[in-house]
């Protein structure tokens, strides 16, 4: 017996509809690459939405087409967002940091019809456009003008402002079915070639709901949300579609993401809630600390994307009253899979064993299941000391990668994403990520987890950024290799650096040695490039010098 229930499709459509419906007081703040800011309402910014949709639908694009974005956060790569998927195309978000022979890949590969491009970005496009001619028909520059580019003697060129001018200020949204795809992602390819996922309508307001949760992002009409994390990376998080959700004001930070550009968009907008990874809340401590800075009282902040310092929950708590909490995700989990807040078995911990625990990357939201199982695939405890690989599933997992043949084996048959992350999960249900299952530390048989030494290296205060690394050695097989990029060079000795190890983890775990560099290599979203760091020191004990 089917339930006597209205049959309507969860649409990406309606979340824009409803903010401009019910909260027309709310704000969308957005800095351009000159620094200013503009403001728009969400009834602004629907009508705005539907003059693209009537103008996309104007240039031939259908349902199922790939619309390419090469944009930082705003307000036209929030309209692009809603139109794409509006008239059931994709929306496809590409890492302007990749390298150009990957975005090239990546275009080609997702067979994108239309690049819409910020100004900025352009010469990206400029060096690829041969490339990628057989597949994009244009692009559009995210500009009031097309701008001088010698794009325009290759392609068509067309303006946004221009496009979208002339065409009404509302458009009927389409009702179609909610498992149609709405947005693709590609992982930032650390291994092999980089892989799509192509999230749902569905998909991603389940994520958006589960999000907006009290004890994940807890977000509310009168907050104000400042996505840090781009929308190009796994589309800020769910945050576009969580806040129009529940009606909350953003500020967009667009390609300022410094601490002092952070800071004054807090201020002015008087900011309730930060997300982003630990390297920019790393920049504005900084910038905090360098220009006796505040924050807004009662403001707080989700980290993830890699490990939260336990250093950096502590400094800003104590020095700015600023509550951060620990999240973890990945692209193929539309981002976001676990969150760490707390239960009524650790809401009276002492502050150090707070403090400990903010490091776990937490248990998962309703909807996500997870389990670690070790190389045969077999389920282990859940204990908080043995440790396997992650897998999970769920309604906005992916299930399969785009198109491609490449990568499909991390998804088991039965359902299971195996993730590449080595974790623990405790008897209260905190994940807590040991690794990646290629970074971790093999030393004579046992594992020794290249987090945790870099969690403990960089609460010295001479380390501006570590990283540990599994280095060959004769005798051990592998042994962790400290690489330090200090504050002050020359500053901090090596020694003193493993004296610092001592009586904080076993002396067995301690790193053999130090290398101190005056550049530390990142990927394209911002995670420090151990590949790059194996390659040039993993030799570092079996051939010195
Ligand atoms: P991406 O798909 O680029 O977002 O990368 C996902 C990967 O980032 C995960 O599989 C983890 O290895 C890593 N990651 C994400 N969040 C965290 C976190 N809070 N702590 C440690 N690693 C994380």
């Amino acid at each position: 017996m089917r339930g006597l229930i209205q049959d309507r499709q969860l649409m990406i459509s309606s979340l824009l509809v409803h903010a401009a419906e019910y909260h027309r007081e709310s704000r969308i703040a957005s800095v351009m690459a000159d620094g200013t800011l503009c403001r728009h309402s969400y009834p602004e910014l629907a009508e705005r939405t539907a003059q693209l949709a009537h103008a996309l639908t104007r240039l031939g694009v259908k349902p199922a087409d790939r619309i390419a974005t090469l944009a930082w956060n705003h307000h036209r790569h929030l309209e692009l967002y809603y139109a794409i998927a509006g008239i059931g195309a994709v929306v496809h978000t590409i890492n302007p940091r990749l390298f150009a022979e990957q975005i090239g890949y990546i275009v080609n590969h997702a067979k994108d019809r239309w690049l819409c491009v910020d100004p900025g970005l352009l010469p990206i496009v400029e060096g690829l456009i041969d490339e990628i001619a057989d597949t994009v028909s244009g692009i559009v520059v995210l500009s009031d003008a097309v701008p001088e580019t010698p794009l325009t003697a290759r392609t068509s060129v067309l303006a946004y402002e221009e496009l979208i001018a002339p065409e009404p200020r509302s458009f009927d949204w389409p009702e179609f079915d909610e498992t149609t795809a709405c947005g693709l992602c590609y992982t930032s390819g650390t291994t092999g070639r980089p892989k799509g996922s192509l999230y749902s309508h569905r998909s991603t307001l389940l994520h958006a709901w589960s999000i907006a949760l009290p004890d994940l992002t807890s977000l509310r009409a009168v907050d104000v949300v400042l996505p840090i994390v781009p929308m190009f990376h796994v589309n800020a998080w769910g945050l576009p579609y969580a806040a129009p959700m529940v009606g909350a004001s953003l500020a967009m930070p667009g390609p300022l993401l410094d601490g002092a550009s952070l800071h004054r968009l807090i201020g002015e907008e008087n900011v309730t809630f930060v997300a982003g990874v630990p390297t920019v809340w790393l920049g504005l401590l900084e910038h905090l600390r360098a220009t006796g800075g505040t924050l807004p009282a009662g403001m707080r902040g989700l980290v993830g994307g890699s490990a939260l310092p336990q250093m950096l929950v502590e400094a800003f708590e104590q020095e700015f009253g600023t509550t951060l909490q620990h999240g973890w995700g990945m692209t193929e989990m539309s981002p976001v899979g676990a969150y760490n807040a707390p239960k009524p078995e650790t809401g009276d911990m002492s502050a150090e064993a707070r403090y400990a625990h903010s490091r776990k990357q937490g248990r998962p939201p309703f909807g996500v299941k997870m389990k670690i199982v070790d190389s045969q695939g077999r389920g282990l405890p859940r204990d908080g000391e043995t440790f396997g690989e992650l897998c999970v599933r769920g309604p906005w997992v992916t299930s399969r990668y785009f198109g491609d043949e490449d990568g499909q084996e991390a998804f088991a048959e039965d359902g299971w994403f195996r993730t590449g992350d080595v974790t623990t999960i405790d008897e209260s249900g905190y994940m807590h990520i040991v690794d990646r299952s290629k970074d971790v530390i093999k030393s004579g048989g046992e594992w020794i987890s290249s987090i945790e030494l870099e969690n403990i290296a960089v609460g010295h205060p001479a380390v501006r950024e570590a990283a540990v690394i599994p280095a060959s050695h004769p005798k051990w097989d592998e042994r962790p290799l400290l690489i330090i990029l200090p504050a002050d060079p020359g500053a901090v000795s090596a020694q003193d650096l493993l004296d610092f190890f001592e009586g904080k983890v076993a002396k067995w775990m301690i790193p053999d040695d130090v290398v101190f560099v005056d550049d530390m290599p990142h990927t394209a979203t911002g995670k420090i490039m151990k590949r790059a760091l194996r390659e040039r020191f993993g030799r570092h004990f079996a051939d010195p010098g």
